[in-house]
């Protein structure tokens, strides 16, 4: 006879390192695990440092050794700001992890927030950019030809070009999106940009499931202000995808409401896109959103789109319900609630 016994099945937590990083990063970092714990989404936190604390040990790189061992066990990070600190070398620990962990895809979803009003509001944008994150102008060759001249080299490798073009299409699917969009500029860098072009056509080839087509990086400017709604997933080269991220973000509520993620081939890295925000650190000020939002990411990442949307569910109905919201939104309309009292209101509406 079959057992009657109904069992509670826990999920398996993933484990993931948490660094809580500098200024905001302890608080909002405080937040998101309490949002965490209270949906019993399946993580499990190692913390680890980097960054000013890094630095002030005298760690010259700002990711100690220990953190590097954590990151290369779990192969995933939910990192909050790190600070740049003047007087180091201009070393930037934030460079410096994603080098280390190769990480060639940046990855920005941009969709609307409900209770955040924009001039795009309720036109259903919902896209995501994916930014190759280490070749391109960005590859740091540039030198002085004579004292008046200057040259940078853009370096575009078939190979770079192959592997972020699968970043994205497995995106696509992994997401059940349809499109996938290659944003160039092959018509005047018929070599460079035209090489990536072709890559990601090629590598879409494989994708039948997923429609593949491209369009120039001036006139995707363009139609990321006209009709963004119409963008689904686009792929494209470092320096295009440095300044259309920005812009899509705009298009949102901001950078202070972006989350990326840093993905390589062994390790995943996410976090917001605003920085440490020294001037209000300490303080109980900081917005969470973002930071919350990098979660939600990693989540998905791992496969768990359920935890994922009843997070961002409740997300949502705290920012459109506009009674407990963050200095930085209340905006003088309702009485500014401290980092944690948002958090305790998105887990009092899950
Ligand atoms: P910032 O994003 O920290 O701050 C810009 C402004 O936005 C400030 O007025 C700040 O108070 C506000 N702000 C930022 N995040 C907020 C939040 N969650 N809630 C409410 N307000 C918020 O940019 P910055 O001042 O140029 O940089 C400060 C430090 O952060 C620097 O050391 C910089 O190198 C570092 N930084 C780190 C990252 C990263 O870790 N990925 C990214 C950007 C900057």
């Amino acid at each position: 006879m079959p057992s009657t016994t109904t069992e509670t099945v826990k999920p398996v937590a993933h484990e993931v390192v948490l660094i809580e990083g500098d200024g905001i990063g302890p608080e909002i970092a405080a937040a998101v695990r309490l949002i965490f714990e209270a949906a019993a989404a399946p993580v499990r936190w190692t913390p680890a440092i980097a960054g000013g604390r890094a630095f002030a040990a005298g760690v010259a790189t700002g990711v100690p050794a220990e953190t590097v061992d954590a990151i290369e066990r779990a192969r995933l990070v939910l990192k909050a700001p790190l600070e740049t600190p003047v007087g180091h070398g201009g070393k930037s620990a934030n460079v410096t992890l994603r080098k280390l962990f190769e990480m060639y895809a940046n990855i920005r979803p941009v969709k609307e927030l409900a209770g955040i009003t924009t001039p795009f509001s309720g036109r259903g944008i919902d896209m995501v950019i994916v930014r190759e994150n280490v070749e391109d102008l960005y590859a740091g060759i540039e030198h002085m030809q004579t004292p008046d001249t200057a040259q940078a080299l853009k370096l575009i490798t078939r190979r770079g070009s192959a592997k972020i073009a699968r970043a994205a299409y497995e995106l696509a699917r992994r997401e059940g999106r349809s499109r996938v969009t290659a944003v160039h500029k092959a018509n005047i860098l018929k070599l460079t940009e035209g090489l990536f072009k072709r890559t990601v056509e090629a590598v879409g080839a494989g994708y039948p499931d997923i429609t593949t087509d491209h369009m120039i990086v001036d006139a995707c400017a363009h139609k990321l202000v006209v009709a963004p709604e119409q963008i689904d997933v686009a792929v494209m080269t470092n320096m295009n995808g440095d300044i259309l991220s920005d812009l899509a973000a705009g298009l949102v509520g901001g950078l202070g409401l972006a989350a990326s993620a840093n993905i390589g081939d062994h390790a995943a890295m996410f976090e917001a896109v605003h920085g440490s925000a020294p001037d209000i650190a300490g303080r109980g000020l900081a917005n969470p959103t973002a930071f919350l939002q990098a979660g939600l990411m990693l989540l998905r990442h791992l496969g768990e789109a359920r935890a994922a949307a009843r997070i961002e569910a409740a997300l949502a109905l705290t920012l459109s319900e506009g009674r407990v919201l963050t200095g930085d939104l209340a905006r003088g309309k309702v009485e500014a609630a401290s980092t944690m009292a948002f958090a305790e209101a998105v887990a009092a509406n899950l």
